[in-house]
């Protein structure tokens, strides 16, 4: 018999309540899963298993390609591999047991591997022996292609709780779409991409789940509590009717934030502050008018070439794009960051870890330099655009900005796109506005001076905190080091501000911070006036800064920024606003 209400704690990242059946993706590579499929499936499974060679061949092509002449032998160890992958007997071999035993092309690999393997094990030679070494070090290679290849079929059925080891962004998109009702990760941050993408669907999302997969099965009855980051496997009767009812109170103040969320965000003083829309997708335009967006303030426009990367070549994807944005927003500002790809946000059939790290690695802006054709076609592509909507208010910003070389290469390569427009005889709008993210401590250090050239800034402060306190805000393991009222954190933010100001340009905040009551207090009392975030947090933060005095909420600042740790900073801000607090801590769905 199953046990009842096992009960699992992770990380809160997305707020809601979900109840749903268990939909469990199996961790990637390893196990390697066996999956028996149907007879119109084959053609599909080969087409991967040759996807999967390509891939893998043009990747040591271009490995070969970068190798010394002079060093003659790793050119031809890499040539040998090549002739193995393009091997006839693995051919067969695999396709025949896809086509006749009916399984998935890993489980085919797995099989090739035990026929040779049976074959070398009377093989005494050492030449020969290693000659087998080689051929399941490339099954292994194929196979951890295929697993990441995104053709594994999610195919969770709509309000399903998709329970996985982890979920990339671009995966997390895919699951959004199926309507799922939740989703829980064994690993993964606070602040990661996939949190984000979990956010702009509203879907409740809990991280760092140790261990769930081994207790939770396809099926089971599963209670998702996304603020406090409580699972419940196979809840009785009565927790599931309390969480019921605990819905539809969040569900009903929710829509009372809502209905109240298109009035202006004004102190009790009488100190005016804007808030904007986070959006990632065209479609959540809507979202962000119904909850009380001014502007949007950050568009993500790299999601939409998650699952093709090859499109972000095409200028006419770019202008689309951009048109359809700025068709459904109508007339405004709206901030368009260029291409943030890398990192966490790899395309569907990457390997997260093909650089050795990340997070510093070919992300960014300098992906878009050193592709430099990609980013003019993007920046034409949202020009051409921005011509046919003189109401829309324009801004162009550009993402993980180290330097102020690389602010004024980026802006190099924007002149030109504008230059090869207006060649072409189009009448371009003039006041387009050119900024940069501050995500950097470089670039926040820096701010005096790139305020000399951008017209404005935006505080990333994801990736401002990730990089300052080198917490990787995509690792669980050290997400309660990660900490947004770091005075160190805060000091760099002030600085920025402050640069801003003295140089006459704005300075928003577009990063997580602002969705929490705390933070955002402390950015107001910094000075900040803009604020962009998710459209499910702009309820909550205009009833919080309606609520405040900026000349108090100022001083509060100013003792806060004297303090000397994180814990002295909250401690004083809910003593002093405790009521105000204290109704934001409710429950609340995204
Ligand atoms: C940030 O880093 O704060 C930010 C807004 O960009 P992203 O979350 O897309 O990295
Ligand atoms: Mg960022």
């Amino acid at each position: 018999m199953k046990s009842s209400n096992v009960y699992f704690t992770g990380t809160g990242a997305v707020p809601g309540i979900a109840i749903g059946r268990a939909y469990v993706i199996p961790k990637k590579n390893i196990p390697l899963s066996l999956r028996h499929i149907e007879p119109h499936e084959v053609e599909f499974e080969i087409k991967r298993f040759e996807a999967a060679i390509e891939k893998i061949f043009n990747h040591l092509e271009s490995v070969r390609a970068k190798i010394d002449p002079q060093h003659r032998d790793p050119g031809h160890i890499i040539e040998a591999q090549q002739m193995m992958l393009r091997d006839d007997d693995l051919h067969k071999s695999v396709t025949s047991a896809v086509t006749e035993k009916l399984v998935n092309v890993e489980w085919a690999l797995k099989l090739a591997l035990e026929r040779w393997e049976a074959i070398f094990a009377g093989v005494e030679d050492d030449y020969l022996r290693e000659r087998f070494a080689d051929i399941h070090h490339l099954i292994n290679n194929l196979q951890r292609q295929l697993s990441g290849d995104g053709c594994q079929r999610f195919d969770p059925p709509p309000d399903a709780v998709v329970i996985a080891d982890e979920a990339s962004a671009a995966e997390t998109i895919q699951l959004g779409r199926s309507a799922i009702s939740a989703l829980i990760t064994q690993r993964g941050g606070r602040t990661s991409h996939a949190v984000i993408i979990a956010k702009a669907f509203e879907i409740p999302m809990v991280v760092g789940v140790k261990a769930i997969t081994e207790v939770v099965g396809t099926g089971d009855l599963v209670l998702v509590d996304g603020l406090e980051g409580i699972i419940i496997i196979n809840p009785d009767v009565k927790l599931v009717q309390e969480y019921r009812l605990r819905m539809h109170k969040i569900f009903a103040r929710e829509q009372s934030l809502i209905s109240a969320s298109a009035e202006p965000a004004v102190t009790l003083d009488g100190r005016n502050l804007h808030i904007f829309a986070n959006v990632d997708f065209v479609d959540e335009v809507e979202a962000a008018q119904s909850h009380g967006a001014e502007g949007i303030g950050l568009y993500r426009t790299e999601f939409l070439f998650i699952a093709n990367i090859k499109r972000a070549l095409d200028e006419e994807m770019h202008y689309n794009d951009a048109r359809a944005l700025m068709e459904r927003w109508g007339q405004g500002a709206i901030t368009i960051r260029t291409f943030d790809l890398g990192s966490d946000k790899y395309p569907l059939g990457e390997y997260p870890d093909k650089e050795p790290n990340p997070a510093l690695g070919m992300r960014s802006i300098r992906l878009s330099l050193a592709n430099r054709t990609m980013f003019k076609r993007q920046l034409r592509g949202i020009l051409r655009a921005a011509i046919q909507f003189p109401a829309i208010k324009l801004r162009i910003m550009f993402p993980l900005v180290s330097s102020f070389e690389e602010f004024l290469m980026a802006k190099e390569v924007y002149w030109e796109a504008y230059q090869e427009l207006e060649n072409e005889g189009h009448e371009l709008p003039e006041n387009i506005r050119l900024g940069t993210m501050i995500e950097l401590p470089s670039a926040a250090m820096q701010a005096d001076v790139l305020a000399t050239e951008c017209d404005f800034f935006s505080i990333g402060s994801n990736d401002l905190i990730q990089y300052s306190l080198a917490v990787d805000r995509n690792n669980d393991a050290v997400s309660h080091l990660y900490d947004s009222l770091n005075p160190g954190v805060l000091r760099m933010i002030r600085h920025v501000i402050e640069s801003g100001e003295a140089a006459g340009i704005p300075v928003a905040i577009c990063g997580d911070m602002a969705t929490n009551p705390i933070p955002a207090l402390l950015l107001m009392g910094m000075g900040i006036k803009v604020f962009s975030m998710p459209p499910s947090s702009i309820p909550h933060i205009k009833r919080i800064m309606r609520a405040v005095e900026y000349g108090a909420v100022r001083l509060l600042t100013e003792t806060a920024l004297t303090l000397r740790t994180s814990s002295e900073i909250e401690e004083l801000f809910r003593e002093q606003l405790s009521e105000i607090l204290t109704e934001e801590e409710e429950p609340t769905p995204s």
